[in-house]
């Protein structure tokens, strides 16, 4: 068997690894686009920040990693595929053939449709390209505009003021964080990282960059300012172009089933790029987050290798520390129709907790500060618990989640485990 795997991000180092541990004798084909040994995005905020050098962001830290695993890993990208006579033509125009084909290619920047994008001194953060760039100019005092302040843009923001640059960041949401967090958690967060001298402008967008030295940047509010570095971090979508006219089926990502397999019989789908059926809800989603490639990366092995494997779930699942407030968002943080919804905040003590109901279960929720509890509310909405009389219960205290999670979780968990044996 010839299996291939496109991109060598974590999704298809993962992926590649656990083929070479089912099929000993199969043939293993790693190819990535990037001039670099396959790394972790993951980790370029600790590059930034002087914790690490290049090589920590090494997913394998041996030069013979693959070399020693038969694995063949090659610098090509791939162009085009033909699903039906399974053929990958490469760059280079070179056609590779398959049995089995992994498409892990990850995801991009959005590159918004502003005049100047494309000027020196504008980039996005997203390879270890862009952060030797933003190194080079991110010194220390130097005036950074950052677009975009969601998950990624927090985490880069960080990084940043850890640089001692003086940060501006401008986000075209009504708050931070926009897509993760509701309006009371998104105000809080916005005032925590402006109490610690970062500017911050929500509801407003950038209309322009100029050339020069600085950089003038026009916001939609009328200001204009002068900045040594523009950084985007205004989202992400899968790499999927080229796909297009294969034969696969991609929606907003490539589309899969919980084994991983896309609609074409032999290839499978993993990582940012791909749109996976999320059993517990039974709703198809791109969740793009570190665990969830390397969880679909296994299975989509696995099934590769001919062993069966199911995706049980899509963690839909956010811990971001943004200059050391630590906010979470899980499942439906915005609710669901006909669900319940109860709110307790404490600005003085920076502490926020918003759950969201769908009957007796918890579906979604958004803290702040409640650092403690974060293995509980992951286990209660990841776990789709029945609270029974604990709905009420925390909709009139809903900081009693570990209580309810120790009288639900448990309970459930045990005739859980108890069933196949009562069935034999
Ligand atoms: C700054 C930053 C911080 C982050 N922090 C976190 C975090 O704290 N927690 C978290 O869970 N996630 C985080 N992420 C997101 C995380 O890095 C991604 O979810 C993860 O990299 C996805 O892995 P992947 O293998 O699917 O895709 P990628 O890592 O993007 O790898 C895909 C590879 O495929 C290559 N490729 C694309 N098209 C082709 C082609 N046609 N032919 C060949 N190769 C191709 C790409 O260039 C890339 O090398 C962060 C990302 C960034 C940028």
């Amino acid at each position: 068997m010839k299996h291939v795997i496109l991109g060598a991000g974590p999704a298809g180092v993962i992926a590649a690894e656990t083929l070479r541990k089912q099929a000993p004798h199969d043939e293993i084909v790693l190819i990535g686009d990037e001039r670099e040994p396959p790394y972790s995005r993951m980790a370029i905020p600790y590059l930034l920040t002087g914790q690490i050098g290049e090589p920590g962001t090494y997913l394998r830290k041996t030069a013979d990693h693959f070399q020693r695993l038969d694995i063949q890993l090659r610098q090509q990208r791939a162009k085009r595929l033909d699903a039906a006579s399974r053929r990958l033509t490469l760059d280079d125009d070179s056609v590779t053939g398959f049995d089995t084909l992994l498409i892990a290619t990850g995801s991009s920047p959005v590159r918004p449709p502003i005049p100047g994008m494309n000027l020196p001194g504008v980039h996005a953060c997203w390879t270890l390209n862009d952060a030797r760039a933003i190194e080079r100019l991110a010194t220390k005092g130097a005036r950074v505009l950052q677009m975009g302040a969601g998950f990624i843009g927090c985490i880069i923001m960080e990084a940043l003021a850890m640089r001692g640059v003086q940060l501006t960041v401008v986000e075209m949401g009504d708050r931070m964080v926009p897509r993760m967090m509701g309006p009371t958690a998104g105000g809080m967060i916005k005032r925590w990282v402006e109490s610690k001298g970062v500017t911050v402008f929500t509801g407003t967008r950038v209309e322009a960059i100029e050339s020069g030295t600085p950089l003038k940047v026009r916001l939609s509010n009328g200001q204009h300012l002068s900045v040594d570095l523009v950084i985007s971090a205004t989202g992400v979508k899968p790499n999927i172009g080229f796909l297009e006219n294969s034969g696969v089926t991609c929606l907003q990502g490539v589309l899969t089933d919980e084994h991983m397999r896309t609609n074409v019989p032999g290839i499978y789908a993993a990582g940012d790029c791909a749109e996976a059926l999320d059993l517990a809800t039974g709703r198809t989603i791109v969740s793009a987050i570190q665990p969830n490639a390397a969880d679909q990366a296994y299975v989509a092995a696995m099934n590769m290798a001919g062993k069966a494997a199911v995706l049980k779930g899509v963690t839909q699942i956010n811990v971001l520390d943004t200059l050391g407030l630590v906010s979470t968002s899980f499942g439906d943080w915005q609710g669901v129709p006909g669900g319940d919804r109860v709110e307790l905040t404490d600005e003085t003590l920076w502490k926020h907790l918003s759950l969201q109901f769908d009957g007796d279960r918890l579906v979604g929720c958004n803290s702040i500060g409640w650092t403690d509890h974060v293995g509980v509310m992951r286990g209660l909405v990841e776990g789709r618990v029945r609270l029974g009389a604990w709905k009420d219960r925390l909709m009139r205290e809903p900081t009693r989640l570990m209580e309810a999670y120790l009288a639900c979780a448990q309970s459930q968990h045990q005739w859980q485990a108890a069933r196949p044996k009562a069935a034999a």
